[in-house]
C-alpha cells in the first residue's frame, strides 16, 4: 500500500509528504481505510506502529466531512490517552497534519493549568486531545461539552486501565452519543480490555500491528 491507496485529497496528502514519511506503516495500512470507512476499530499496536497518524488522518477527513453539518460547540474528535507527554505528543501530530485544514487542537491533561486550558477550550478547537481525569473536569465545569463528538479515539488503553482510569474511560464513553465512530489502542490485549471492548465499540475491526 502507498499513501496514495488511501484516497487523501490534496491538502492532506501535501502534509504528510512534508513530514518525509515515505510508506505507510503496517498499523496504517490495515488501520486507515476501516477507519475510513466508518467502522469501529480495536487496534493492538505499540508506541512506534505509527498509531497516532493511523487515527488522525482519518479524523481530519471525518471533521471535514462533517463540519458543515454540524452547528454548535466542543470538539468533534476526541482523543484520550494516559499521560501528559502521550497528549503534547498527539496533540502536535495533531497541529501537524490538521493544519491541511485549518483545524484546531487543545491538549487539556493532569498537571496543566485549569484556567488556561478553560480558555483554551473556549476559543474553540475541532479536536482535543486529553487525559481521562482532567476532560471530565472541564465537562463539569462546562468549559467544553461532549454533545458534538462523534470520533472518539482511546489510546493507550491498558496504561490507561494500569494508571487506574477505568472509570473515567468508561464514564467518558457513556457520555458520547452512541453512534459514534470508536478506535480503541492497546499495545496487550487482555481480558479487561477486551471486556471495555465489548462494552464500548460496536462491531469492530481487530487490527493487529
Ligand atoms: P507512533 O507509533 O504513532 O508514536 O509513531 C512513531 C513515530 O513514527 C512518530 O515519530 C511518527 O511521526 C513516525 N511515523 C508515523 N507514520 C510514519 C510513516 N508512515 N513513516 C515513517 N514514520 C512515521
Amino acid at each position: 500500500t502507498s499513501f496514495a491507496h488511501f484516497g487523501f485529497d490534496e491538502q492532506l496528502m501535501h502534509q504528510i509528504r512534508k513530514s518525509e514519511y515515505t510508506q505507510p506503516t503496517p498499523i496504517q495500512c490495515q488501520g486507515v481505510p476501516i477507519a475510513l470507512s466508518g467502522r469501529d476499530i480495536i487496534g493492538i499496536a505499540k508506541t512506534g506502529s505509527g498509531k497516532t497518524a493511523a487515527f488522525i488522518w482519518p479524523i481530519l477527513v471525518h471533521i471535514m466531512d462533517q463540519k458543515e453539518l454540524q452547528d454548535g460547540d466542543g470538539p468533534i474528535a476526541v482523543i484520550v490517552c494516559p499521560t501528559r507527554e502521550l497528549c503534547q505528543q498527539i496533540h502536535a501530530e495533531c497541529k501537524r497534519f490538521g493544519k491541511a485544514y485549518g483545524l484546531r487542537s487543545v491538549a487539556v491533561y493532569g498537571g496543566g493549568s485549569m484556567w488556561e486550558q478553560a480558555k483554551a477550550l473556549q476559543e474553540g478547537a475541532e479536536i482535543v486531545v486529553c487525559t481521562p481525569g482532567r476532560l471530565i473536569d472541564h465537562v463539569k465545569k462546562k468549559a467544553t461539552s461532549l454533545q458534538r463528538v462523534t470520533f472518539l479515539v482511546f489510546d493507550e488503553a491498558d496504561r490507561m486501565f494500569d494508571m487506574g482510569f477505568e472509570y473515567q474511560v468508561r464514564s467518558i464513553a457513556s457520555h458520547v452519543r452512541p453512534d459514534r465512530q470508536t478506535l480503541l489502542f492497546s499495545a496487550t490485549f487482555r481480558k479487561k480490555i477486551e471486556r471495555l471492548a465489548r462494552d464500548i465499540l460496536s462491531d469492530p475491526i481487530r487490527v493487529v500491528q
